[in-house]
């Protein structure tokens, strides 16, 4: 699938530095690796209701985390999937009266406007699930090699009792599990399976759902398997990142690296990194609530894509946090004072190395932007006081740096992606 424009990202000249974040699975802050080739693996939507805030401020944590990364040094292979054939979206469009096959299009292009008005940088792999049968099939045959598979009824499930690591990312009771994997596409009351909690890798055909012709029955595949084949096709057996929202964890990070475990032999990812919730009203944003603000809408309503994405960037990346209109009112303003001080002739000192300090910190974007503010408030002020003192050449005057706020806008553009 072809991913979104390209973004062009300034060269900066940085004194480089570790980048540390937050593992969920250690629960500890963990150096990233820094080579040639490392790789990030981030789950896609599934094209229904895009682009909401929570899908927003995912993509923006991960696409700021990637700009840090390549700052540091690194060269990226970023993969990105869409589960553009899965039982939500089958169901919206069952309930829309629509073609699954539409909506999943019309969605996922909406999906990309929104990225390049965000200026999110696409991912090297843009791969949707349709387009990885084969993979998840072959992913599935392996698993049946190392008898990790069984059948009810037609459909395959992977049984994750042979797990070696099922468990280690969410941190969850057995108890918490079984209810919070009914509430998110798995079936722990089905009759047949050893487990309640082992997760559906093929389905086999149903009247009026789409399937595909395969080794392993008429059938498509499921969603965890597909992160798992996909992630292993482009990127290889480890991973550097596997990332997603927080709701991730479980089941289907659990479920995705158990997979791929009992698969390849080896661990699935070094990190898994996950983002807070966005809520609206003090609920959850969520597609069963309806509580969702969508990009789309906002950039129609005319709100600057930029003060979306500063509005985002302003919250930690791990904490959930609640939108506020009055907060966007906010990233106008503080767009607005930024590009003033970008257009001023000289500025005070360059503070890009502070910026950059801060972000390999665990991502702490609400320590740069404070950075960053104070600079264009000083500069501002400077720039009045040098207009006033022209002639006595004072001392604020004389400490102005003339290469200062082209350097901080190259800064800001290429480590938070604002213009
Ligand atoms: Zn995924």
């Amino acid at each position: 699938m072809r991913a979104w424009a390209s973004v062009e990202v300034p060269d900066l000249n940085l004194v480089p530095a570790q980048i540390s974040v937050f593992d969920s699975a250690s629960q500890q802050l963990q150096n990233l690796r820094i080579a040639d080739e490392v790789t990030m693996y981030v789950c896609g939507i599934t094209p229904y209701d895009a682009t909401h805030m929570g899908h927003a401020s995912t993509y923006v944590a991960f696409d700021t985390l990637l700009r840090v990364w390549q700052a540091a040094g690194a060269g990226v292979n970023y993969t990105q999937n869409v589960t553009d054939v899965d039982d939500p979206l089958i169901e919206r469009a069952k309930l829309l009266s629509r073609n699954w096959q539409e909506l999943a299009i019309e969605q996922t292009e909406l999906f990309k406007s929104d990225m390049v008005a965000l200026r999110v940088i696409p991912p090297a792999n843009y791969i949707g699930a349709v387009e990885s049968i084969s993979l998840v099939e072959q992913q599935v045959l392996k698993l049946q090699e190392n008898n990790c598979v069984y059948e009810v009824s037609g459909d395959l499930y992977y049984e994750i009792g042979k797990s070696k690591v099922a468990g280690k990312i969410a941190h969850l009771s057995r108890d918490q599990m079984i209810e919070i994997f009914s509430q998110r596409g798995g079936d722990p009351a089905r009759v047949g399976k050893h487990d309640p909690l082992d997760a559906l890798l093929w389905k086999l055909e149903q009247p009026d759902d789409p399937s595909w012709a395969s080794v392993l029955g008429k059938g498509r595949p499921g969603w965890h398997i597909e992160c798992a084949a996909i992630a292993i096709e482009y990127l290889g057996e480890t991973i550097d990142v596997q990332g997603g929202g927080s709701d991730l964890k479980f089941p289907h990070h659990e479920m995705s690296a158990a997979h791929a475990q009992s698969s390849t032999g080896k661990p699935f990812a070094r990190n898994f990194l996950h983002t807070g919730m966005v809520s609206l009203d003090g609920e959850k944003m969520s597609k069963s609530l309806g509580n969702l603000v969508f990009v789309s809408k906002l950039i129609h309503s005319g709100v600057d894509p930029m003060a979306i994405r500063l509005n985002i960037l302003s919250h930690h990346y791990r904490a959930d946090w609640e939108w506020f209109d009055k907060d966007l009112q906010d990233a106008v303003e503080r767009l607005s004072l930024w590009r003033d001080a970008f257009a001023c002739e000289s500025g005070t000192a360059d503070q890009s190395q502070e910026i950059f300090n801060f972000l390999v910190n665990d991502l702490d974007t609400p320590s740069a932007i404070d950075a960053i503010d104070s600079w264009a408030s000083r500069t501002l002020i400077s720039q009045k006081d040098y207009a006033q003192h022209e002639d006595s050449q004072d001392n604020a005057a004389q400490a102005l740096d003339p290469d200062s706020p082209e350097s901080m806008q190259r800064t800001v553009d290429a480590l938070l992606g604002i213009v």
